[in-house]
């Protein structure tokens, strides 16, 4: 039996481990942390259950495919619960817009408050469908490694996805109500990035939530990992964590090992690594692996955003509050620029609030509310002191929420709790404690990202957010397939 060995119980690990355990191998999974899951984590506090990573789950078909092809079936493990509306938007002038599943209900909102858009809504869904029908082969459902891969890049397709002008201006140019703009702008962040730097091929994204399905899972996001820890155990995957790896063994430029903090070495045919990319390639793999042009090209390589989150334990219960909220800023541009350009919270935030006792009742007290508040946030640098800002922003926030609506909100809380970008570095080790992997920030980052093989080393795969295809859970559980189709390969 050939042995592996994954670095990390992220989603990409636990995805990685469960589907070469299936294949047959032997396979041991190191995680530094207590529990699986990285980013995906919840907490319990008096009554309170909160997520305190994602909260919610695109292209579920790709979770889908991971159980079936481990032999299971996914309804045995997950219920997957579709949220209603899809969300709830509040603007700065009063305007609310609660976006549904069926498009006649958005549309009969948008005739009131931006008439002039009814149709271009409709015709930027349809955009966004084509976007995604030119491009997933492409860049998502490829591991885009050898040439080989490159035949899945329909020259014709590729000059059709909008990759010379941002996501900003395609949308400026498609809808004229600044309601519509701040809307469909605001789907870049789904992987960390600035709808005024991404190239306009991200706009891709409003179809994978509007028209293909944004969902919660009954019990939490954290399901999922608990499903994914079970299904691994149930093939034979052995756990180690509080085990962080210190350094992957090489020799004759084939990986041997690793080495952990309080353990011996370990021997292995292959290691998959879920820890960040950078982190690996610079500070696991020996010295001289790399050329020191690889080694810069990585360092380059800009981390995506990062987020400023607030868990809100509150006696009391806002009638306006869906499951999913956005409160959009008065000025996205200044926003953006505070954030990726400024590298600093922003002055006026768009605040994202998952208030998922919405939809499960348990996770609050009677009466009570479990805030998950997500503000865009820039990563790690030298010039932040989280200490101070944490203190400071949080204040800022619970009375900016009150301002915007949520009144009465300070007096009603149990506890607050608050986890900064430094935190994400710190616990997961995220390159600059960024949450989403690489920034889309570039119109040549799905070039730039690490492939799910090393070429510098036979038997080294890399998977998870900062790796091809990038962030989010349903990418990373595809980064796990194109790793397991590049072993293959290569067995
Ligand atoms: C606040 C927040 C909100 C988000 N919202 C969404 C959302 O709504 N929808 C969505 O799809 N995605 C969302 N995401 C992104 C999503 O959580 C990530 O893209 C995904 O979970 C990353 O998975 P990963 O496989 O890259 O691993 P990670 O989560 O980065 O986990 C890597 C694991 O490796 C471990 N590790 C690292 N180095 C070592 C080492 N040397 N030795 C041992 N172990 C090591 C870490 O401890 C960690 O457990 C959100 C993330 C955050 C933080």
């Amino acid at each position: 039996m050939k042995k592996a060995i994954v670095i990390g119980a992220g989603i990409g690990g636990l995805s990685s481990a469960c589907l070469l355990a299936r294949e047959g191998y032997n396979v041991t999974l190191y995680e530094k942390n207590c529990t699986p899951g990285g980013k995906v984590q919840e907490r319990f506090k008096d009554g309170y259950r909160f997520d305190t990573g994602p909260s919610l789950l695109t292209m579920p078909f790709l979770l889908k495919k991971l159980f079936e092809q481990c032999g299971k079936n996914i309804s045995d493990y997950l219920e997957l619960i579709e949220p209603d509306p899809l969300c709830r938007y509040f603007y700065p002038d009063g305007i609310i817009f609660d976006n549904f599943t069926e498009l006649e209900k958005n549309k009969e909102q948008i005739r009131k408050f931006a008439p002039e858009d009814v149709s271009a809504y409709e015709n930027f869904l349809r955009y966004s469908e084509k976007l995604y029908q030119r491009t997933a082969n492409a860049f998502i459902f490829n591991p885009l490694y050898s040439f080989h891969d490159l035949k899945n890049l329909n020259l014709f397709n590729l000059l059709r996805i909008n990759a010379f002008t941002t996501v900003s201006k395609k949308i400026d140019r498609s809808v004229s109500s600044s309601h519509l703009r701040k809307f469909f702008k605001r789907f870049t962040t789904y992987n960390g990035s600035s709808p005024f730097q991404a190239p306009a091929t991200l706009n891709v994204i409003p179809h994978v939530e509007l028209n293909m399905g944004g969902f919660y899972v009954k019990g939490g996001l954290y399901e999922i990992v608990r499903a994914l820890h079970t299904l691994a155990e149930d093939l034979g995957v052995t756990f180690r964590f509080n085990e962080t790896v210190t350094s992957i063994q090489t020799r004759n430029g084939r990986v041997t090992g690793l080495t952990c903090k309080n353990k011996e070495a370990e021997n292995a045919d292959i290691v998959v690594a879920n820890s960040d990319a950078t982190d690996t390639l610079l500070n696991l793999i020996p010295d001289d692996v790399l050329s020191s042009s690889k080694k810069k090209r990585q360092k380059k390589i800009e981390p995506s955003g990062s987020g400023f989150v607030m868990l809100l334990g509150c006696r009391k219960k806002w009638q306006s509050l869906k499951h999913h909220n956005i409160f959009f800023s008065s000025d996205y541009k200044t926003e953006f620029q505070q954030i990726f350009i400024e590298k600093r919270l922003p002055e006026d935030p768009t605040i994202y609030i998952a208030n998922t006792s919405f939809t499960d009742p348990g996770d609050a007290p009677s009466g009570s509310s479990n805030l998950f508040v997500l503000i865009n946030a820039p990563h790690v640098n030298n010039n932040q002191n989280w200490s101070e800002i944490k203190e400071e922003y949080s204040q800022f926030l619970i009375s900016d929420l009150e301002k915007r609506g949520l009144n009465g909100l300070e007096n009603s809380l149990e506890f607050v709790e608050t986890i900064t970008p430094l935190d994400f570095l710190k616990k997961y080790r995220s390159n600059s404690g960024s949450i989403y992997g690489t920034s889309s920030n570039s119109k040549f980052s799905a070039f730039l990202r690490p492939r799910n093989k090393l070429r510098a080393l036979e038997n080294l795969y890399l998977v998870g957010g900062s790796t091809h295809p990038g962030g989010g859970i349903p990418l990373v559980v595809q980064s796990a397939f194109n790793a397991l189709a590049l072993i293959n390969r290569n067995s």
